[in-house]
């Protein structure tokens, strides 16, 4: 039984990590958008922190994707 727990929880974690729906934002107020790629023209403005995280959770913030982004 703890076997099967593990395996699962690796399984999870891999999913996690392999995550194709992560996308950066910049970690200000104003900030509208998310971005594919860190790098991206979108974030050279940023003043703040630029922020990993998902899909999801960006547009849960009200974010929209990025102009530059195809
Ligand atoms: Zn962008």
């Amino acid at each position: 039984m703890k076997i099967v727990l593990l395996l699962g929880f690796i399984f999870l974690n891999n999913v996690v990590c392999t995550d194709v729906n992560t996308v950066y934002i910049c970690d200000s107020r104003t900030g509208k958008r998310y971005h594919y790629t860190a790098d991206c023209k979108g974030l050279n403005n940023c003043q703040h922190k630029v922020l990993k995280t998902t899909l999801e959770i960006a547009k849960s913030r009200g974010k929209t994707l990025c102009g530059f982004e195809d």
